[in-house]
């Protein structure tokens, strides 16, 4: 069996399979995260904006109460939402989620997009995500990428955090953090399926020993189930579990396609983090480092690259306002 973990640039060890807790129902999530656990599953991927901490730090405590599992064993990734990127925010957000979570620590701690927003008191905020009003105005802020990062250092150096990273960055950026950074780049969490492969970032990435992860493993999967404004790109698109390259490597290893594109991560040492809200699936999603793919077929599934972005404010936030990865 092919090693279960990452070893991150802080040190420590992240899990290759997690469970990501984007579109998990606050209502259900306690219960999701605690039969994950049961399950297998040991890293968990949330966020300020997926509005579920507390409930599946909820299902995280019960488990360890249960005896399922100890803190330790326990890997949380979570994230820094736009409207907090100033230092005193940023900190004041981390303390707050972590308490959220309840579970002592965040074990990394991501700037979620790279890009800042305007200050909204979390404490009496209406919309969630990137909005500031019913018409949908998007406030950009100036605060320079260096200041947030030097705030998460600083929960790093007050234990809030144990390591750090961001997600959505492209290689620029990283090149400019690593000049400052003063404690390690981690991780980078990037949209990262077949017809989006980026293999000049992820390299770039690996190289300078920034741990992958990949988010919407799927492809349009996940985007497809959202309002129109955001499934606008996926509509249309050939399910990636169709693809006849994945088809013909499901059909060989006797696996779902499903698990070949998760395999197809991990394999190259890019850690995945699907969600599901079904158990079945939850299991077979959490099985797919027992078996291995040939380099062609690997190329196979990586020639159906198109470039195709679908978590792109860019492209959908109304009016275009930021343009993020241009
Ligand atoms: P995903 O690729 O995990 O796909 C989820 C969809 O696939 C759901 O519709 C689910 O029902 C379906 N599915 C799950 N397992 C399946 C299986 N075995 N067979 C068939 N269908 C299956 O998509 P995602 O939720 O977009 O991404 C995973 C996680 O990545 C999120 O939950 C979140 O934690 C993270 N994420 C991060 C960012 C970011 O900006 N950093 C953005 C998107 C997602």
């Amino acid at each position: 069996m092919a090693k279960s973990t990452i070893t991150l640039a802080s040190g420590k060890e992240m899990p290759l399979v997690g469970f990501g807790l984007w579109k998990v129902p606050k209502e259900t999530a306690a219960d999701t995260v605690y039969n994950a656990i049961k399950a297998g599953y040991r890293l968990f991927d949330g966020a300020y904006d997926y509005q579920n901490e507390k409930e599946a730090g909820e299902g995280i405590q019960r488990a360890i109460t249960n005896g399922l599992v100890t803190r330790s064993e326990i890997f949380i990734t979570t994230k820094l939402w736009n409207n907090y990127h100033r230092r005193e925010h940023a900190i004041e957000m981390a303390k707050r989620q972590s308490d959220a979570w309840g579970l002592g620590y965040i074990d990394l701690f991501l700037m979620h997009f790279p890009c800042a927003l305007k200050y909204i008191d979390p404490a009496t905020r209406q919309y969630p995500a990137w909005w500031i009003d019913d018409s949908g105005t998007v406030a950009p802020d100036n605060v320079p990428i260096r200041e947030t990062w030097e705030a998460m250092e600083s929960l790093v150096d007050d234990g809030i955090a144990c390591s750090i990273g961001v997600s959505n960055f492209q290689a620029q950026s990283l090149y400019d953090i690593k000049t400052y950074a003063r404690h390690p780049l981690s991780a980078l969490q990037i949209e990262h399926h077949p017809y989006l492969a980026q293999p000049e970032l992820v390299q770039m990435a690996q190289e300078n020993g920034i741990a992958v992860t990949a988010y919407s493993s799927f492809g349009p999967q996940s985007f497809v189930e959202l309002p129109p404004a955001f499934s606008k790109r996926a509509r249309g698109i050939p399910l990636l579990f169709d693809a006849e390259p994945v088809r013909a490597v499901a059909g060989k290893y006797g696996v779902s396609p499903a698990r070949v594109l998760l395999r197809w991560a991990t394999q190259r040492n890019i850690a995945v983090i699907p969600k599901s809200n079904n158990q079945t699936r939850l299991a077979e999603n959490l099985d797919v480092l027992g078996f291995d793919l040939t380099t062609e077929e690997i190329e196979a599934i990586t020639a159906l690259d198109r470039g195709l972005r679908f978590n792109d404010p860019g492209f959908y936030l109304p009016d275009y306002p930021l343009r993020i990865f241009a």
